[in-house]
């Protein structure tokens, strides 16, 4: 099953480079290319309120609609103490926005978080943003990027990479610097043309993949990931095959997908969904959240965490 409804993105950028002003924009614009049929509940009333106020903190799962097509944007720690959360991440994700300052250019931050997305096989989408400077280089800047991505040994598809000029701050986003731009409708497009959709089989027995661990002092451990196959439903019992080889029947008490920078409770979801989990308190990342008759762990990928020094 291809989910045409979903993309699965990480957005990667140095800090500064303007990741929260475009996330901001991308809520605020996504409402207004909603179709009409497509009638969701509004995104939570404190997200309102905080977009009022202009974000400050991203929050670490967002999605945006855009039509019918719901894009999970997972943010990224730019940082080298966070390698193995970042690598995680991009075995989460489809592809990646990497956003670059058009003044600056691309950054130790930009390289690190990129060599990750690169291994992983993911194709970037460059965005270069902060267009509408007075100092803006956006034709150096580019050469840099394709340097950077030489430098780091893109193959020949991720070289090819498909680049977005935007101004965040304005909300406009747009393919040729001749071109004309009115809104960030340019960016969602070539989201949807170059980001792969998610894939797999939603009628096998499910594998949700633990990729991350949040918490909530009301709900406690929450478990994130994706769904790899199969179907989760909420209240339905499950195996935790963690990853030293034990297996936990536990229950699913609640679900959420994410809506704008909340969670939303969800009755289920299927394959290549981006869900939370929480009411596991043993929950770890590795861990495979299996169907009851159909126990078979993902295998886990031991990543290297550096050590702080
Ligand atoms: P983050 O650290 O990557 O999340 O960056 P922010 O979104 O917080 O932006 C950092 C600074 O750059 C803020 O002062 C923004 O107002 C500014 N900024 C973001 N996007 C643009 C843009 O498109 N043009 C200009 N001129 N400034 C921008």
């Amino acid at each position: 099953m291809k989910r045409q409804d979903i993309r699965n993105v990480a957005i990667i950028a140095h800090v500064d480079h303007g990741k929260t002003t475009l996330v901001d924009q991308m809520l605020k614009q996504s409402g207004t290319f909603r179709s009409n049929e497509f009638v969701e509940e509004r995104v939570m009333d404190s997200n309102d309120l905080e977009r009022e106020r202009g974000i400050t903190i991203l929050s670490k799962n967002t999605s945006v609609m855009y039509g019918d097509v719901k894009i999970n944007i997972i943010d990224t720690p730019g940082h080298a103490d966070f390698g193995g959360e970042v690598e995680r991440i991009m075995k989460m994700v489809d592809g990646v926005l990497l956003l670059v300052d058009a003044k600056e250019g691309p950054m130790p931050q930009t390289r690190f978080v990129l060599q990750k997305a690169l291994k992983e096989g993911l194709k970037p989408i460059v965005v270069v943003n902060k267009i509408d400077r007075t100092d803006a280089r956006v034709e150096e800047v580019i050469d840099e990027v394709l340097d950077l991505f030489i430098a780091l040994e893109a193959d020949d598809d991720q070289l090819d990479f498909a680049a977005v000029y935007a101004s965040a701050k304005d909300g406009l986003a747009k393919l040729n610097q001749e071109d004309e731009a009115t809104d960030l409708r340019p960016l969602f497009e070539e989201i949807l043309k170059q980001i792969p959709c998610p894939e797999g089989d939603s009628e096998a027995g499910l594998q949700l993949l633990i990729s991350n661990i949040d918490y909530d002092k009301y709900i406690g451990r929450i478990g994130i990931g994706k769904i790899i196959r199969g179907t989760v439903k909420k209240n339905q019992m499950a195996v935790l095959a963690s990853t030293k080889g034990q297996n936990l029947n536990v229950k699913i008490s609640n679900l959420y997908s994410f809506q704008g920078l909340g969670r939303r409770d969800i009755e289920a979801a299927t394959v290549g969904e981006i869900v939370a989990i929480s009411g596991i308190a043993d929950i770890n990342i590795g861990d495979t959240i299996c169907s009851v008759d159909d126990v078979e762990a993902v295998p886990f990928v031991k990543i290297d965490e550096p050590t702080i020094s």
